[in-house]
């Protein structure tokens, strides 16, 4: 349902599996009954990502219950950014609906990507037609202990979400008071995506100072949008001072 993560689509694509995209609504909610209307017998699952990437919002409960109640097929919600968000994971939901498989990573807030490690979580019977299809070379054993290390240490994870956040916080304000920034979406992600009132300018600035941000502006609904992650303090003072010098010159 874009605009959403690109790799649902190069997933599907390398597989051969047809794939149809139902964008969101313009305030990046889905639309269910567009969604319903294009489900047939031969749809096999429905990608549903929450947070959502690279727009940052929460998906309605309500719309993504509707869907999980009525749809036969397999229902993913992607996690990834769930360790930034406010509301509960759906995998607090498994008992009710077996048709659901929820992924997260250690990737995002873990700050692990270099590991590859993450998780899906469904039903026994789900799990169990995985095992069956999964390539059977397995995690290796040094990222393993990585991942144990990693989630031995959920204290560190949970201040580290706790400073992004307040930054997060404090970078939306900041940037509210540049005019040429015309919106800014909520946000319960680890990054922001901003509306400009001409992001291009402002985009290739940011690279030539060696700052990278993503440039989400061809993404349908996404005009003029570029989604900037938040980083350490001093990263985001950085931005900020670029983001002042250029419109200041
Ligand atoms: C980063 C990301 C992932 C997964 O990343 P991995 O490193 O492959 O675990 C999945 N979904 C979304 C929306 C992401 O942004």
């Amino acid at each position: 349902m874009p605009p959403t993560y690109g790799m649902y689509e190069v997933s599907a694509s390398i597989n051969n599996v047809e794939n149809k995209k139902i964008p969101l609504t313009e305030d990046f909610q889905i639309d269910v009954p567009a969604v319903m209307a294009q489900i047939t017998p031969a749809t096999k699952m429905i990608f549903v990502c929450s947070p959502n990437n690279p727009t940052g919002n929460l998906l309605n409960k309500k719309d993504v219950e509707e869907i999980l109640a009525s749809f036969r097929g397999i229902v993913v919600i992607d996690e990834a950014y769930i360790d930034f968000s406010s509301e509960a994971s759906w995998s607090t939901e498994l008992s009710k609906y077996r048709n659901l498989v929820v992924l997260q990573t250690l990737s995002k807030a873990w700050g692990m990507a270099g590991i590859r490690v993450g998780s899906a979580m469904a039903d026994p019977y789900i799990i169990s037609m995985l095992e069956k299809i999964k390539p059977p070379y397995n995690l290796s054993l040094p990222n393993q202990q990585l991942a144990f290390e990693a989630m031995g240490n959920v204290n560190q994870k949970e201040e580290e979400v706790k400073l992004i956040l307040a930054e997060r916080e404090r970078v939306k304000t900041k940037l509210q008071d540049f005019p040429q920034v015309k919106k800014i979406f909520p946000s319960d992600a680890n990054f922001l995506l901003v509306r400009f009132e001409e992001s291009k300018p402002i985009f290739d600035y940011l690279i030539r100072e060696q700052v990278i941000v993503r440039d989400r502006s061809s993404q349908i609904n996404c005009s003029n949008c570029l989604r900037i992650t938040i980083g350490t303090k001093e990263e985001n003072d950085q931005l900020l001072k670029l983001i002042r010098d250029f419109y200041q010159a």
